[in-house]
């Protein structure tokens, strides 16, 4: 098999395993395999740029860089939707439309998913664009971040139209806004508040590989276009189901109104059955032809209407407030509840986020609270049932001083949250931080865990993460549930840590605000702990991404004598605190400076490694040209309105040969 053969069959198996994997639901190979297939067509791609297409299974993993969103007018007007709240309004619904149409009605009855929704376009079977409701007449081109999204297919199959657009929404699951909140904690920040905000949040990244890393799904429910090649709109979830969109299978065909709220009164119960947000069904004539006759009003479809579940919320008492101390010392009040049932699930705490929250709602110990449960995983407190008050309550004043370790709070300005400010001293925040530092993404150190690090510190053995590598499985035996096999892991995994590169360590350190991808771009600016300590305000800010916020968070760390002590004791142990000759080697700061953006389909390199080149070489990629741009490398098949962009600006457009010049 040739090359040519050899991406293009690599191209449609993977093509089928997403399939599998993210509509179905049934993969088919392991994860493993299919990491393996898709490498070997990434390297098969690197090799021969001439076979670059943008619908390509590798382009999942993101790259595309987008600083401002273009935009898009719809060709198909994207409605809003009128809603109903309870049966009388449907069935008025009902009687409107039968006095406006014709004949027996059906209806498709669908899930209202709450997410962002999307008008994704298809051209002979390619996804060529993706772009938000924006206003409805105009939104947002998100297409290089939707590429991302696995449920999208890129390329479709069987008998789908020539050209043809297809709404949906994107969602968050559950389990994936869970898990990204547990991520987020873990580098002192605040968790998102809901599924559906940071869905559409998501949209609007400028960086598609963090689109990529987040677990988005699209879920599609509606055909737009000038022909189409059904009758109905049932139909039309079946076709489309059939050309590899992911369509819920909870869609249901009524023959009559009765129908219709017999299975709203269904989902009203078993909504919270499903692995993500829904907040009503969404009613839809279901003959084109009707829909056609039935038209729009200023706003809306005639021939569809929403159905709102209300929000589920409960009455109980808020038995009392305590507070929780993070590893960074962040304060957060928890409201304890008298269990009750809610959606499904026993409640007994609820989020107050913060002293202003406490305030606004006017939340006291012994108080009737309501309580609900919206796209949160942990409920909230929307209001006091003021009629039920005890008499002579008074209002509830926030801690001032630290529940854990008995410091006073502080707050800073323009801040939500109060912070303990003892972090050398404050229990939990010393767990905290070793358990970070411990964790998968960080050091990612075999034989301990998190409760063990509890144990650790609790006895003594250990209070700040250097410490670890003077253990000594003598001293870890003793420890309950410890056998000497399980202690001479533990000794051995923290040895071994001291492979764990740079940008990993610098993430462990538990900085805040310095994430993953934080952490990375300064050790490829830095290059060593030592320059990163010696950096200036100034000098940090001019790095790509890193603002007064994260600067100011690094100057903090580095100018307590404690951790100067402990990085000075990490780097005696031999724990990787600069970066390896071996990638020192390919860095250089040629390009320091420039900008550039990348153009078209390349010779001898593909568009991913003329990216890292540059970045390794001290430029910066950018996705759009603009004043700021200070070359444009230009491949075969450069987009001809980015040479007229170019040219406009006066942006020197050179070749790949000119550029591998620059950094030869
Ligand atoms: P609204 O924003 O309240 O006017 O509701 C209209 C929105 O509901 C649409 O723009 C879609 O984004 C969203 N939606 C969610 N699920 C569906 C569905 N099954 N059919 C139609 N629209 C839906
Ligand atoms: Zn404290």
């Amino acid at each position: 098999m040739n090359p040519e053969q050899q991406i293009k069959q690599l191209r449609e198996e993977l093509r089928e395993h997403n399939y599998k994997y993210y509509v179905l639901d049934e993969p088919t190979i392991s994860d493993f395999e299919f990491d393996q297939k898709l490498k070997q067509l990434q390297d098969l791609e690197a090799a021969h740029p001439e076979f670059f297409d943008a619908n390509s299974p590798s382009v999942r993993v993101g790259g595309e860089v987008t600083k401002n969103f273009d935009t898009v007018v719809h060709e198909f007007r994207m409605y809003s939707l009128d809603n109903s709240y309870s049966k009388e309004d449907l069935l008025d619904w009902e009687k409107r439309i039968t006095k406006l149409i014709e004949g027996k009605i059906q209806y498709t009855c669908e899930l209202k998913y709450d997410g962002a929704s999307i008008s994704l376009t298809y051209e002979n079977g390619k996804l060529v664009s993706a772009v938000t409701r924006g206003d409805g007449f105009q939104g947002d081109d998100v297409t290089a971040n939707v590429r991302t999204i696995k449920s999208v297919p890129l390329q479709l199959k069987g008998d789908y139209p020539e050209k043809f657009s297809i709404r949906g929404e994107i969602i968050l699951p559950f389990d994936g806004f869970e898990k990204m909140n547990l991520e987020r904690i873990d580098i002192g920040e605040e968790p998102y508040r809901n599924p559906r905000n940071t869905a559409s949040g998501s949209l609007k990244l400028q960086d598609s590989s963090e689109v990529a890393r987040r677990p988005l799904e699209c879920l599609l429910y509606s055909l737009k276009a000038n022909r189409l090649p059904i009758a109905t709109q049932f139909e039309g979830l079946q076709k489309a189901r059939e050309w590899g969109f992911k369509v819920p299978e909870v869609a249901r065909l009524c023959n009559s109104i009765d129908e219709v709220l017999e299975f709203i009164n269904y989902w009203d119960v078993h909504r919270h059955d499903m692995p993500y947000e829904t907040d009503g069904v969404v009613v839809k004539v279901n003959s084109l032809q009707q829909q056609e006759e039935l038209g729009y009003t200023a706003k809306s479809p005639r021939w569809s209407i929403a159905y709102k579940f209300k929000a589920e919320s409960a009455v109980t008492t808020l038995n009392k407030i305590t507070y929780q101390v993070g590893r960074t010392g962040a304060i957060t009040p928890v409201a304890n509840l008298e269990p009750v049932q809610l959606a499904g699930t026993v409640v007994k705490r609820a989020s107050l986020h913060n002293a202003d929250q406490i305030a606004k709602l006017d939340v006291r110990e012994g108080d009737r609270v309501f309580v609900e449960k919206g796209g949160e995983i942990i409920p909230k407190i929307t209001g006091v049932d003021l009629n039920m008050r005890a008499a002579g309550s008074s209002p509830t004043s926030y801690i001032t001083h630290c529940p854990e370790c008995g410091t006073p709070l502080e707050r800073q300005e323009g801040e939500a949250q109060h912070y303990c400010p003892n972090s050398e001293g404050c229990p939990p925040q010393i767990i905290g931080r070793i358990q970070h530092y411990i964790s998968r993404k960080a050091m990612d150190i075999e034989g301990l865990g998190g409760e063990t690090v509890a144990l650790l510190v609790e006895n003594g053995l250990i209070g700040n993460y250097a410490d670890l590598y003077d253990l000594t499985v003598e001293q870890v035996i003793p420890l309950e549930r410890m056998a000497e096999k399980s202690a001479r892991n533990l000794v051995n995994g923290i040895e071994a840590s001291k492979q764990i590169p740079f940008e990993r360590v610098l993430f462990a350190l538990g900085i805040r605000y310095v994430g993953e991808t934080v952490a990375k771009k300064l050790a490829r600016y830095f290059k060593s702990i030592d320059a990163l300590m010696a950096a200036s305000e100034d000098e940090l800010v001019s790095v790509d991404e890193i603002g007064e916020r994260i600067a100011q968070s690094i100057l903090d760390f580095f100018s307590s004598e404690e951790n100067k002590i402990t990085v000075a004791r990490l780097k005696n142990y031999g724990v990787q605190l600069e970066m390896s000759a071996e990638k020192l080697a390919n860095q250089t700061d040629k390009l320091k400076g420039s900008t550039f953006v990348v153009s078209g389909v390349f010779e001898t390199v593909s568009r991913t490694e003329l990216k890292k080149l540059i970045e390794d070489n001290g430029g910066k990629v950018s996705g759009s040209i603009s004043g700021k741009t200070s070359y444009v490398v230009a491949g075969e098949n450069m987009g001809p309105s980015k040479r007229t962009k170019a040219e406009g600006l006066g942006v020197p457009i050179i070749s790949e040969a000119d550029f591998l010049e620059m950094i030869s």
